[in-house]
């Protein structure tokens, strides 16, 4: 099929739920993409921070192919040694004690906030702050969860029980912190809100006002984890230890998964028949996982990644076009002086270089594998591009 077939084809049978570009992706390596015409892309989205170790590494393809040429899947009620190994490797990498596996980062969410309802039900708790400007995920209780109206309106009534706080002042969570409380939810960096660091001291001084208060800090890694930043977790940069950690986009290296990660006194929160998943914890996304875990966690894998987060901030705001970079690690937004960040994403795509928008900003979500000719490769189009706006 050509892409007009497959355009024609998308319109016809699939819900119109995105905005999407004129390309349709076939096959990639590493940090490089083709598309059905044969066309080359430099890819600085990793399918929106998924594929942590780029396009179909071999190691993590042949773990995952062999892994659904012994058994794909089994129902929770058996033992699955993929998913028990997978879960040492994470308490390992993460200083968390126990993991419940799921699909996605909504899900991840939802466990999370299960979690600190049970932890405040006791005491008639069930309020959980937010930060505006958040996002935590599209089912009705993440939509919730999100600090923004414009993804609520079309959808009410959401669930109850939620509060939002300004991101960048803790008096304003101070002030939302009442007896009737359970949780704090926060990302360290929010990303589709525009990539916005939440900073360290905030964080520190969140969880010591949760120490105070008996409330739970859960902290949304869905985009932030796995390497993203430079550190295994984002939290574990900023010096915070959480009750509960989200994590998806990234883990399994482009197979479905989430994991909401609990700390050792929340370990027996959740008793059999509390929360459960068909497919959570699934053999092949583990297999996947385990590639990816390994790999990341790696000490001088992470020096590499934030080595090559700052050597593509430094030439992003060196572009004469450019206002201003932010972010952590190869989580990164550009601000630009002129033009808007669609058109950008637009350009870029038909001159071959993937990239990401978050709000009025250009976001790049590399391959934490991309290399240095790659980066370089899709910097020279991307200014290009930048002349042309
Ligand atoms: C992407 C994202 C989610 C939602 O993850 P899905 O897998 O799309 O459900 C939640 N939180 C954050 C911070 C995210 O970036």
């Amino acid at each position: 099929m050509n892409f007009q077939e497959i355009k024609e084809q998308e319109n016809k049978y699939i819900l119109h739920t995105y905005g999407r570009v004129d390309a349709a992706l076939v096959k990639g390596k590493n940090a490089r993409a083709w598309d059905s015409e044969g066309k080359e892309y430099i890819d600085f989205t990793s399918g929106i921070g998924v594929n942590a170790l780029g396009y179909c590494d071999p190691e993590w393809t042949e773990a995952v192919a062999a892994q659904a040429g012994k058994i794909q899947h089994m129902c929770n009620y058996y033992y699955c040694p993929e998913n028990t190994a997978l879960a040492e490797e994470l308490s390992k990498a993460s200083g968390m004690a126990k993991s419940f596996f799921c699909n996605s980062g909504a899900e991840a969410n939802e466990c999370a906030i299960k979690i600190a309802r049970k932890y405040g039900e006791k005491r008639g708790a069930y309020h959980i702050i937010t930060l505006k400007n958040s996002f935590h995920g599209r089912t009705l209780t993440t939509l919730a969860a999100t600090g923004q109206d414009g993804f609520h309106q079309d959808f009410l009534p959401l669930t109850e029980g939620f509060l939002y706080a300004d991101g960048d002042d803790l008096d304003s969570v101070k002030e939302l912190m009442d007896s009737s409380v359970c949780a704090v939810l926060v990302e360290t960096v929010q990303g589709e809100g525009g990539v916005v660091p939440i900073e360290k001291e905030y964080l520190q001084k969140l969880r010591k006002l949760c120490d105070e208060r008996d409330v739970l800090l859960l902290v949304d890694e869905v985009q932030t984890g796995i390497g993203r930043t430079g550190n295994f977790f984002s939290f574990q940069g900023c010096e915070v230890t959480p009750d509960v950690v989200t994590a998806a986009k990234g883990v399994a290296g482009g197979l479905p998964m989430g994991v909401c990660l609990v700390s050792e006194r929340l370990g027996d929160i959740l008793g059999p028949g509390m929360q459960g998943s068909t497919f959570g914890g699934n053999p092949i996304a583990s297999a996947g996982a385990r590639v990816v875990v390994r790999r990341v966690s790696d000490p001088a894998f992470l020096k590499n990644v934030r080595e090559k987060g700052a050597y593509l901030k430094e030439r992003l705001e060196a572009l004469p076009q450019v206002e201003s970079v932010r972010g952590r690690g190869m989580m990164l937004g550009v601000k630009l002086k002129k033009g808007d960040a669609h058109e950008a994403l637009v350009s870029c795509a038909k001159q071959g270089l993937l990239i990401l928008t978050a709000k009025e900003l250009v976001r790049f979500l590399p391959p934490l594998t991309i290399t240095k000719e790659e980066m370089d490769e899709g910097l020279a189009i991307f200014s290009q591009v930048l002349n042309t706006l």
